[in-house]
């Protein structure tokens, strides 16, 4: 028997949103018809000015990447009105959630985070064979969070806002008054995937990474190019914080580990901020119709601050049945068994695929 690192043994193989190619092969479906809402995706795509850089430079793709990531971090930046130094770049900010495990976390170190959260924090962390402590609560509780801090004192402290896969957002005032009273040595993740959606919603729930880092040097703070900008098969993501925590980080990443053509992507896609606000407007347009539809038909659902809703089942309904039933006509949801919920997390879509949704529900009720 060949020996592995046994940490593993104790994590489950990821099992990513389906795509849309598993529905058209085990169903037949016409891909065209296949409406993929199960990872959060931006169903309007990329901006145009993306995927025409894109169609012009792919001649590009035989050289390696510029790894100084030079124009991307500038670009960066100043979006954020920080320093080049400030920021590292991942295939994703999965990526930059690995650095992060890699860089700080051992055998011996504890992380802590809320019980229902974004997957990879304890995958990685149990990679690297650290500890996991969870809340008991289904959204983030910063007091339980800080009752835990205190008992545990864990290395790492995961904060999704707004949460995924519950949607929900934390105001900046309530994270700076939790934060406030987290020992300075103690590294705090501020997961914001979806916070170009909170923001918009809502600007108390706006985290603006610059005064997180300036106001608290332990913090990281993670955006992606994956959710609102439209990249998510481009896999983009960053961090930003103080080069005490860029500085390790960088030590554990690969050279060109963002390829040319994503990059490309990246920087054009900073261009064209238009895109992404037509593009949560409409999400919250169409946010609107979901919390009607829902009311209707007598579901409950988790009010959202992203791309994303969480509808939790009525006693009778199965969210393994439902989502089953939902693919084999085309649409593609998350079903959240695997998080104990019972529960389905769907992308809010275009208007046209929302109402085929709606009506494809109203038919199984
Ligand atoms: C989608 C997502 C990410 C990362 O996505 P990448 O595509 O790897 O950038 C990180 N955190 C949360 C909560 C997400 O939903």
């Amino acid at each position: 028997m060949i020996k592995f690192n046994e940490h593993l043994e104790n994590i489950e193989i990821y099992e990513a949103g389906k795509p849309i190619e598993l529905v058209v092969r085990d169903f037949g479906i016409n891909s065209a018809n296949v409406i993929k809402m199960a990872s959060n995706e931006n169903p309007f795509g990329m901006s145009p000015v993306v995927s025409q850089a894109i169609a012009e430079n792919s001649w590009k793709g035989y050289l390696y990447p510029d790894d100084s990531m030079f124009q991307l971090k500038k670009d960066l930046a100043k979006k954020f009105n920080v320093n080049e130094k400030e920021l590292i770049i991942g295939s994703g900010s999965d990526q930059v959630l690995e650095f992060i495990a890699r860089a700080k976390l051992n055998t011996s170190s504890t992380v802590l985070m809320n019980k229902i959260t974004f997957a990879m924090y304890g995958i990685y962390a149990k990679q690297s064979g650290a500890s996991i402590i969870k809340t008991n609560s289904l959204y983030h509780d910063l007091s339980q969070f800080l009752d835990l801090y205190r008992e545990y004192k864990p290395d790492i402290i995961y904060i999704c806002t707004p949460n995924n896969p519950t949607g929900e957002a934390i105001s900046q005032e309530s994270l700076f008054n939790f934060l406030d009273q987290i020992d300075i040595n103690t590294l705090i993740v501020i997961d914001g995937a979806y916070m170009e959606y909170a923001k918009y919603l809502n600007q108390s729930f706006a985290i603006e990474p610059k005064e997180l880092i300036e106001k608290y040097p332990n913090t990281i703070y993670l955006g992606t190019f994956s959710k609102a900008y439209g990249l998510g098969g481009m896999r983009v993501g960053y961090g930003i914080a103080k080069t005490e925590i860029i500085r390790p980080l960088l030590k554990v990443r690969p050279p060109f580990n963002i390829a040319t053509l994503s990059m490309l992507s990246a920087i054009e896609a900073l261009k064209d901020e238009d895109f992404v606000i037509k593009s949560i407007q409409a999400n919250f347009i169409e946010m609107e119709r979901y919390e009607k539809f829902l009311r209707e038909i007598g579901w409950s659902y988790i009010k959202s601050a992203t791309n994303f809703i969480t509808i939790s089942l009525p006693d009778g309904y199965n969210s393994t049945t439902i989502s089953d039933k939902l693919l084999q006509v085309g649409i593609i949801v998350r079903n959240l068994k695997g998080y104990g919920l019972n529960a389905v997390r769907i992308t809010i879509g275009k208007k046209e695929d929302n109402s085929r949704l709606f009506a494809t529900i109203r038919e199984l009720l």
